[in-house]
């Protein structure tokens, strides 16, 4: 299945959120990264203008979330969840690292809907809602500071989605449109340069052929490190051929 189709499947369920804003963040921070499907579990507070206002651009998110009575509800039809917790419980699934776990709810999401279940901010979820799922998750964090923001939280997992989906390598944005790129130079285009460059660098008294020591070999140690393009050679060369000009020593190749 295609990367987008497996994020497409992957519900972020939030449970019992207060701050309508935070709804809005986990919009965004779903929509960023390719995910689309919001249920939200008796929301204290929504819809509310707050939650526009931090979604954004990711309105339409808000739009189509489903509102659901309980996580039971909310879970129905998927095949496989995962309770994301601040710390772990007694009761529930052993907790997993976040990359692991997002393998696994990958490769589950091949069978049908899958889910990332979030808790409340103020006290996270209840053991009855971790119950309900399969696998858990704790972000590895700070020891002494382990809450993240709702958001946060629900960002850190979309972006392991998203990279678990395309194999580490998502498409990005603007890319294979680097401006002002040029093809790179050819080496014969570069011995030309160092050719260019002596013969200017002679004429200006300022290297002496019958003492060469180790400017050439320098200059072509520093031009090694870069890989020039040939925009860049002309430029260095109209540069050079410039003061060939000035001084009179024309250079004809
Ligand atoms: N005070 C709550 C944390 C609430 S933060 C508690 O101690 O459980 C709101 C939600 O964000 C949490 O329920 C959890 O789903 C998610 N979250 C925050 N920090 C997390 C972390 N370090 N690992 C996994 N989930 C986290």
């Amino acid at each position: 299945m295609n990367p987008e189709s497996l994020l497409s499947r992957i519900r972020v369920v939030l449970c019992r959120p207060s701050h309508p804003g935070n709804i809005g963040a986990v919009a965004r921070a779903m929509k960023t990264m390719g995910l689309s499907s919001l249920y939200l579990v008796q929301p204290k507070q929504f819809p509310d203008p707050e939650a526009d206002t931090r979604a954004t651009g990711a309105v339409d998110l808000l739009e189509k979330a489903k509102i659901t009575a309980s996580l039971a509800e909310a879970l129905a039809g998927s095949v496989f969840a995962v309770a994301l917790s601040a710390r772990q419980r007694d009761l529930g699934p052993a907790i997993g690292q976040p990359r692991e776990t997002v393998a696994r709810l990958l490769a589950e999401a091949e069978h049908g809907d899958v889910a990332l279940v979030f808790g409340n901010e103020t006290v996270g979820l209840s053991n009855e809602e971790i119950l309900h799922c399969q696998a858990a998750v704790t972000i590895p964090t700070n020891p002494d500071f382990s809450s993240l923001n709702l958001g946060s939280a629900v960002q850190v997992l979309c972006y392991e989605c998203r990279m678990a989906a395309f194999s580490e390598r998502p498409p990005v944005a603007g890319q294979g449109v680097t401006p002002f790129v040029s093809p790179t130079a050819s080496l014969d285009e570069v011995e030309g340069l160092f050719g260019h460059l002596e013969s200017v660098m002679t004429d200006t008294g300022f290297f002496n052929p019958a003492q060469p020591g180790r400017l050439m070999p320098k200059l072509r140690r520093m031009f090694g490190r870069v890989r020039l393009e040939k925009d860049e050679i002309n430029i260095l060369r109209g540069i050079l051929a410039s003061t060939q000009v000035k001084t009179g020593h024309g250079r004809k190749d």
